[in-house]
């Protein structure tokens, strides 16, 4: 997943998981390391620099070099450290509402739809709720045809207008079908471009204050590094969304998305997805994804 990362943390840290007599200096050349390779893995220099300074700081505080095992001592807290980066504690879906309304946001191409799919999926099989999915696409055609696909593909439903061009009409009469027809969850795609622009911004923010959803999510490629973080940023000032979806993890990222997201805009990272299909997509637990990075 990250094996860039993974290959320059493992080597950062060699010196203190070998159980050799550690000092001040190696502490000191090891947590230099660590920065460099952070900043190899396009985090943001501020967050990669606050993160050495409080591993540093904790490791005077717990007295590392006088303790039995200092090496490990260490590792322990760049891995703690890492994991509170990341978000701490997994958080899971506000699914309260009847029916419980979950908003998609992001660029176009980030992974909405698929996500959509997967989401849907995952809520059909793991939490046995009966979603509906609704495509609020109007500029592209294809993008509809593609929700059909996927709903087909799961077995779920997809509610979808073509004739309507009024995205916020759509997104409503979606959330009226299912309680009508008791869907508990709806899933609800929304229109992507390629780049932040006020258009998209403004039609989002109106399907978001017209529905209310419980949760809106904030999907994104983490292939793009700082440019995702920098996207997110844009999204949340104007959504105030809930958390975040990082998708393409099962490609070679670098994981300055993963690292950096939660602490820009303060928002847990919730799900990942983890390749094409509809299976492909997990829980976040940042504790797991820090054992992941450091091996
Ligand atoms: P949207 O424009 O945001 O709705 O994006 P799509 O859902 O259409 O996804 C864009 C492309 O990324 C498609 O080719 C998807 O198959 C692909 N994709 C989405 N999620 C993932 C993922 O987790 N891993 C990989 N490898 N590809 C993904």
């Amino acid at each position: 997943m990250f094996n860039n990362l993974s290959d320059k943390l493992d080597k950062a840290l060699h010196v203190l998981k070998g159980h050799g007599s550690i000092t001040e200096v190696n502490v000191a050349e090891t947590l230099k390391e660590v920065r460099r390779a952070l900043l190899d893995a396009d985090v943001n220099f501020k967050i990669a620099k606050d993160f050495t300074s409080r591993v540093k700081e904790k490791a005077l505080g717990q007295n590392v070099l006088t303790t039995l095992q200092p090496g490990q001592l260490m590792v322990k807290i760049v891995k703690d450290e890492l994991t509170q980066l990341m978000g701490g504690d997994a958080e899971g879906l506000n699914l309260s509402g009847a029916p419980s309304v979950i908003l998609m946001s992001g660029l176009q191409g980030s992974g909405k739809t698929t996500f959509s799919g997967k989401l849907a999926n995952y809520l059909k099989t793991k939490k046995s709720k009966k979603p509906l999915l609704v495509a609020c696409d109007v500029y592209r055609p294809a993008a509809i045809d593609q929700l059909h696909v996927v709903g087909e593909q799961i077995g779920v439903e997809v509610f979808s207008d073509r004739g309507n061009s009024d995205p916020v009409a759509i997104s409503q009469a979606g959330v009226a079908h299912a309680k009508a027809n008791g869907f508990n969850v709806v899933i609800i795609d929304t229109a992507g471009r390629l780049a932040v622009d006020e258009a998209m911004m403004t039609e989002i923010s109106n399907i978001h204050k017209a529905i209310q959803p419980q949760e809106t999510l904030f999907v994104v490629d983490a292939m793009t590094g700082q440019d995702a973080v920098n996207t997110a940023k844009a999204f949340n000032d104007i959504l105030n969304f809930d958390g975040v979806v990082l998708t393409k993890l099962d490609g070679d990222t670098r994981g300055g998305a993963a690292i950096s997201i939660k602490s820009v805009v303060d928002k847990p990272i919730k799900f990942i997805g983890t390749g094409e299909k509809m299976e492909a997509i997990d829980v976040f637990y940042p504790s797991r994804m820090a054992d992941r990075i450091l091996g």
